[in-house]
């Protein structure tokens, strides 16, 4: 916890209050109830800093009442789900995903609104309203934060993928620790396909604009991993689903879109959000949590916008002739899954047509046309197709793999660096030939370089 009080004469003393030096004199309790607790110094947990914070004392418990009390809280939670979340007799919650994971149910329970504390840890919505599934996951991800992901309390948590087994909480809300932003980024590297949506908890440090002028958001920049660092970044076609997260506003954002793209100067984990549910967002100051909202939805006219754009991109990068004979690097992605059907979310318009995000792989075109002048044979994790299926640890095998998140955005959506030197000869997609798209990368650049 960020925050205490010392029993007498009570004063509330903070995270920053903890020393080298530290004075309390006199007994800690919890700043909410009359547990007992103690200052500890920031350190390392295998390696991974922890900041300094207050702790509960021994096996000490808040009070039955408390606002932190993790099984008051759990309780809460559970009743706020609309049957998703429950909490069984050892106080484990378990969050059980449903197949429709954006789905809003039509009834909204105000009678089970709980106006409940200061803390905010309540059930109570604003408007557009969240999933349940979603609003329940970020209950859970403010409890935490509340506790600084104390590990006690996070193997509190567990989360159930349809039709898969239970999984850590870990395991389905990645982040805000490195450690954790880490292992996210390594199972995006092994190319592993994710059968649900994955979240990830962060806080906005830095709004970009790619060169199309869209805004951008990182939630952790040079997040150190073996091999190198990397960013954590969420993307979107949509400016209006990013325009309302600002610096220091905590984001989770869901999906099972994540990747890794390296056209940067660094590799960055992403997502590229498509609905606004994909975003829920809150901001704390010293005592509290706000309570967790999501941009507007995506109108008719945003979506057929990005599909005409889309569409404009593509004939661009079609009317340049080949070098290759193109080849089918990856079937036609299916309508994602976590998209609701039309008449299960009345936000959505019917499309038309598929978005154009799900024609619009192939992502091997995206990495030469970002990161040109960077060393083309770096790109290729990204850009291999799914070849690797799920390893055996994928806790939800048994599930058929399928994205469930509108794939990668096209070729000219990447950032930031314009190629400065001479025209460049059109980029060719991968071809079948014998060394593949590795092939195909090294005889463009070479032609790149005869040019130049
Ligand atoms: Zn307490």
């Amino acid at each position: 916890m960020h925050r205490a009080r010392v029993e007498s004469p009570e004063r509330h003393v903070f995270r920053h209050h903890i020393g080298p030096p530290h004075q309390f004199t006199g007994e800690l309790i919890c700043w909410k109830c009359t547990a007992s607790v103690v200052a500890v110094r920031a350190h390392t947990n295998k390696g991974a800093p922890v900041q300094a914070q207050y702790r509960l004392k021994g096996k000490t418990e808040h009070d039955a009442d408390c606002p932190l009390n993790p099984t008051l809280v759990s309780h809460h939670i559970a009743h706020g789900s609309h049957g998703l979340a429950e909490v069984d007799e050892k106080g484990i919650l378990r969050l059980n995903l449903p197949e429709d994971i954006s789905h809003v149910p039509t009834t909204v329970p105000d009678e089970e609104v709980i106006a409940q504390d200061v803390v905010r840890h309540s059930v109570t919505t604003v408007r557009p309203l969240l999933p349940p599934a979603v609003n329940s996951a970020v209950k859970i991800a403010q409890l935490l934060m509340a506790h600084d992901f104390d590990r006690d309390l996070v193997k509190r948590f567990k989360v159930r993928p349809h039709g898969g087994g239970l999984i850590p909480w870990g395991r389905f809300c990645y982040g805000p620790t490195a450690e954790s932003y880490a292992e996210l980024f390594q199972r995006c590297r092994r190319s592993e396909v994710f059968t649900y949506p994955i979240a990830v908890l962060g806080t906005v440090q830095r709004v970009n604009h790619d060169r199309q002028g869209r805004p951008y958001i990182a939630l952790a920049l040079n997040v150190p991993a073996a091999g190198g660092a990397f960013h954590v970044a969420v993307r979107s076609e949509h400016p209006t689903l990013i325009e309302p997260l600002a610096p220091g506003t905590h984001v989770l954002a869901v999906g099972a879109g994540w990747e890794v793209f390296n056209g940067g100067h660094l590799p960055q984990l992403r997502m590229w959000a498509d609905e606004h549910w994909q975003l829920a967002y809150w901001t704390t100051d010293e005592d509290q949590a706000t309570l967790p909202r999501c941009p507007p939805p995506v109108t008719a006219a945003q979506h057929a916008h990005a599909q005409a754009e889309a569409r404009r991109r593509r004939t661009a990068r079609q009317s340049a002739p080949p070098a290759t004979p193109p080849a089918a690097p990856r079937p036609p992605a299916p309508i994602p899954s976590n998209q609701p059907p039309a008449e299960t979310n009345a936000a959505k318009p019917p499309s038309p047509e598929p978005h154009p995000s799900t024609e619009l792989r192939p992502p091997a075109q995206e990495a030469p046309a970002a990161g040109m002048n960077e060393p083309a044979t770096t790109d290729a994790p990204a850009a291999a197709p799914d070849a690797d299926p799920a390893p055996a640890g994928q806790p939800a095998a048994g599930v058929p793999p399928r994205p469930e998140q509108p794939p990668a955005p096209p070729a000219d959506a990447g950032p930031e660096q314009p190629w400065q030197g001479p025209p460049l000869p059109p980029f060719p997609p991968p071809g079948p030939g014998e060394d593949g798209r590795r092939g195909a990368l090294r005889r463009w650049l070479k032609r790149a370089r005869r040019r130049a």
